[in-house]
This record gives C-alpha cells, structure tokens and sequence, in this order.
C-alpha cells in the first residue's frame, strides 16, 4: 500500500515539542521503513523529474535526510544549509522566523554557481519563514530555484503564501 495516507501513518505526533502547544512532527518512523522512505523520496523526485536539477539543497537537520537521496536519484550535488555558524568556509546568512523563534541559516558561497538550477528540500514546511530565506540563499548565489519538495505541510500556518510563483510539493498535509 502506498499513497498519502498511508504516508501519514508513518508520522508521529509529538503535542508541546519542542514548547506547548506546538504538535512536532517527527518523521522518524517513516525513515525508519523502508517502504515509505522509499516512497517519499521516490514521490518528491516524480514530481520534479521533468526538470533539470543542478543541486538538491538540504536544510539542516531533517531536510539532509531527505534532500540527499533525492540528489543521488537527479544525479546531481547535495549543498547543506545550516543553521548559524556550523559551517567551515565563507558563507552568505539569510535571517528566518520560525513557527518557534527565529535564527540564521546560511550556506557556503560556492555551493551554488551563478545560472546553477536548485531544488530545495526540507522534512516540514510550516510559516515558510525557513524555505522562503533558504529561496533567498539561492537567488544571492544566482542560482535558479527550480521548486520546494517537503514531506509534510502545515497548511494553516500559511507557509505556501511566502513561496508563490515557485513549483512546491508537499507530499502530506494537515489542515489542523
Ligand atoms: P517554518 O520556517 O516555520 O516553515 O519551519 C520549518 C522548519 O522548522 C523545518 O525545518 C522543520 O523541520 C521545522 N518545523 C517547524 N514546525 C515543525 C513541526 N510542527 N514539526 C516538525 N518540524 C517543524
């Protein structure tokens, strides 16, 4: 069986984690089988197949997990983007807010070439604060985002809003 419903059955909802009332999302259980990590994965590079991919970037620390296989399968590169100061070399910083509290990400200045087309991947859009500086990222390089692959969507936060005019796929959602 497959589909996304029985994608979501692989979710675990964790309510007041990491601060009350928020309900985490913990895909571990989907990574943990092989069959829905499968699928997911397979999912989100169907959706994008039709284009050409030069990087799959990964957002720390889920969005890694996924973003990699996704980059084996494009058969292109894999660029982390992490959260501030973990990376070693030169890097450009974008400021985001999240559904709890706000930080930096940042990505290293070579990680995309100018012209270069990128994907980005993350486990969960939710305000879209996140994907829409990782977006921001992208385009400082002079990179192209091609799309936004997630495993889940909170859609009442309202994230897709920040992302218009950009292809975006998100395999589950939640509307509550
Ligand atoms: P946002 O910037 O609000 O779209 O938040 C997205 C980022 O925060 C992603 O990297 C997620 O991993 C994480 N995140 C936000 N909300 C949740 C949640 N309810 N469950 C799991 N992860 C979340």
């Amino acid at each position: 069986m497959t589909g996304a419903g029985w994608l979501k059955d692989h979710i675990r909802d964790i309510p007041d984690f990491p601060r009350p009332g928020v309900v985490f999302k913990d895909i571990t259980p989907l990574l943990a089988d092989v069959d829905a990590f499968r699928f997911a994965v397979d999912s989100l590079c169907d959706h994008f197949s039709g284009q050409a991919v030069d990087k799959v970037l990964g957002i720390e620390a889920r969005g890694f997990i996924i973003a990699a296989p996704v980059a084996y399968r494009f058969g292109c590169g894999f660029v982390p983007v992490r959260k501030g100061g973990k990376l070693p070399w030169q890097v450009e910083k974008e400021e985001y807010v999240l559904e709890y509290g706000s930080d930096l990400l940042e990505v290293h200045k070579d990680a995309v070439a100018p012209g270069e087309r990128a994907l980005i991947v993350d486990d969960v859009l939710a305000t879209g604060g996140t994907a829409s500086a990782a977006v921001r990222l992208v385009e400082r390089l002079g990179g192209e985002v091609v799309g936004l692959g997630f495993v889940i969507e909170l859609g009442f936060l309202g994230g897709r809003e920040k992302l218009v005019g950009h292809d975006l796929a998100a395999l589950i959602e939640y509307q509550a």
